[in-house]
């Protein structure tokens, strides 16, 4: 079949990659004009998304992932309060997507192609973009992301709600600090919580994928409530003015947002947490929002990752749901290969099995929330 995806982010590509193998004709197309390369902090990546690329041919293990070998709890003076054993591997998102596109022909993805509305009739569907030709395909699926418009156009009236919460994040230099100063850092991953907030930090490669001591990179997230929404829209809009739907990149936040950050972090954080916030020279901001489809398919169109659902970051999932979702999919439909006109049927069993083996992550992800004390209760 021929199959467009939109998104050309992690489950774009991941669904590039499961489909292109299982015989189809896939083409991505992200409306970004330039690849994604850069955007994004460091990711925890679960054995699902692991096994995913290596099943695909990649050797991950020992060159994608920093692994953390402690959850550490400290106090606001830096003294440990307690610690577990944790074996988790973090990455960056960067280094996820370097891999998916490394193993994929560059010619299957299209950039700077913004996609604006769909027709589906009883043979395929037409996708129409804000600029270049129309296509036609027999499938379509949606991967753009927790804001999907193509989740708006098929199911009106459903939106992303926010969460109660928003996550500052930063990514900083391991070799901006002295090593006698990070040492307790190396290989944990160290949390401080107070009401209202919960912050985080990990080891993740550096930005070409080095795994080398004093090359690592410390990503950071602080997760702090914020109930007015007056707050959250003035964080949200960006240095030029521009209002954003869920986030802000790095090196787009305003000058507000900059100066509120560097204000509170000395006041209300461990030493060294706020070191490692106020050493970072480019910080960015997620604002955290929940959203789930009524359905992960409609005719010819699947939705998949965080289009489909977005789950909390607490449950460290997106990336692994996003292969899974891919896996699936491209096993629903190579199961159905001899019976092409059962396409629409084929997408709404898929989605329906789909929509059920998510729902513990959905419930999850809220739990982790307000065992941390955020969110809305
Ligand atoms: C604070 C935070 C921390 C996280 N931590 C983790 C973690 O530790 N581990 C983990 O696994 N996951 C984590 N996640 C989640 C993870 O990043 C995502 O779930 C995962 O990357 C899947 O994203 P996606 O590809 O569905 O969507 P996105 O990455 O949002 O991509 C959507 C893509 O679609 C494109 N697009 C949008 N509209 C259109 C259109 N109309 N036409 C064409 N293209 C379009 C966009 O430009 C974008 O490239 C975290 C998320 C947050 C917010």
């Amino acid at each position: 079949m021929k199959i467009a995806i939109a998104g050309g982010s992690i489950a774009g590509l991941a669904c590039a990659l499961t489909l292109s193998c299982t015989g189809h004709e896939v083409h991505v197309f992200e409306r970004s004009a330039t690849p994604l390369r850069g955007r994004g902090g460091g990711v925890a990546v679960l054995r699902q998304m692991l096994r995913f690329l290596e099943q695909h041919g990649h050797q991950t293990r020992a060159t994608l992932a920093v692994p953390t070998h402690r959850r550490r709890w400290i106090d606001i003076a830096g003294n440990v309060m307690h610690e577990d054993p944790e074996l988790l591997p973090f990455s960056s998102w960067d280094a996820v997507y370097r891999s998916l596109c490394s193993m994929l022909p560059s010619a299957v993805i299209q950039y700077g192609r913004n996609v604006t509305t769909v027709a589906q009739d009883a043979h395929g569907i037409e996708i129409q973009f804000e600029n270049g030709p129309p296509i036609r395909s027999d499938i379509l699926i949606a991967a753009d992301g927790t804001g999907s418009r193509l989740r708006s156009l098929l199911f009106p009236g459903t939106t992303s709600s926010y969460a109660g919460y928003i996550a500052w994040r930063g990514l900083v230099s391991e070799s901006a600090f002295a090593p006698a100063e990070i040492a307790d850092l190396i290989e944990n991953i160290t949390l401080f919580r107070s009401a209202d907030e919960l912050f985080m930090a990990f080891l993740i490669p550096s930005a070409n994928g080095s795994l080398d001591a004093g090359q690592r990179r410390f990503n950071w997230l602080w997760y702090r409530n914020e109930a007015d929404l007056a707050k959250v829209e003035s964080f949200l809009t960006d240095r030029d003015g521009q209002r954003h739907h869920a986030s802000i990149a790095a090196g787009a936040l305003s000058e507000h947002s900059l100066a509120h950050l560097r204000k509170i972090a000395p006041e209300r954080l461990p030493r060294i947490l706020s070191k490692l916030l106020t050493s970072t020279e480019s910080p960015f901001l997620q604002v955290i929002y929940d959203a789930l489809s009524p359905s992960f398919a409609s005719g010819r169109i699947a939705l998949v990752g965080d289009a489909a659902c977005t789950l909390r970051p607490h449950t460290a999932s997106g990336t692994s749901k996003a292969a899974d979702d891919a896996v699936s999919l491209a096993q629903a439909l190579n199961a159905s290969q001899t019976a092409e006109s059962d396409t629409v049927r084929v997408l709404a069993d898929w989605a329906e099995v789909r929509r059920r083996a998510v729902e513990p992550l959905l419930l999850k992800g809220p739990m982790l929330a307000k065992s941390f004390g955020l969110g809305y209760s």
